[in-house]
């Protein structure tokens, strides 16, 4: 088990670098958008910024998981909660395997 852990969280982590390195590439070919824009343009590459603002902060954090994940992997105490100590429900951690908390953890820190 402990070698599939591995390689799913290495699986994950490759998939979220790859999405992260598309929302911090230089946006440098959104299409002449500075020439002879319009008003409206401007408010709609904002909001669209934004949305990728979010979706970025989200990638970090589940990066940020999978990180933390991988450490446990390494030493040992993967499929044990952050928080309090105790076994990670194993369903929980069957659908997220980079979950370093139990739901109780998580939902205290929610
Ligand atoms: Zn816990």
């Amino acid at each position: 088990m402990t070698d599939d852990v591995h390689a799913v969280l290495a699986a994950k982590r490759a998939e979220l670098e790859a999405e992260i390195a598309v929302l911090t590439a230089p946006s440098g070919d959104l299409g002449g958008i500075g020439f002879g824009k319009r008003v409206g343009e401007g408010t709609a590459l904002a909001v669209e910024r934004l949305s990728q603002v979010a979706a970025h902060d989200r990638l970090r954090a589940l990066h940020a998981d999978v990180l933390r994940a991988q450490a446990k992997a390494d030493d040992g105490t993967y499929g044990v909660c952050d928080g309090c100590g105790e076994p990670i429900a194993a369903d929980r951690l069957e659908a997220l395997p980079w979950a370093t908390r139990c739901i109780t953890c998580q939902a205290r820190r929610a």
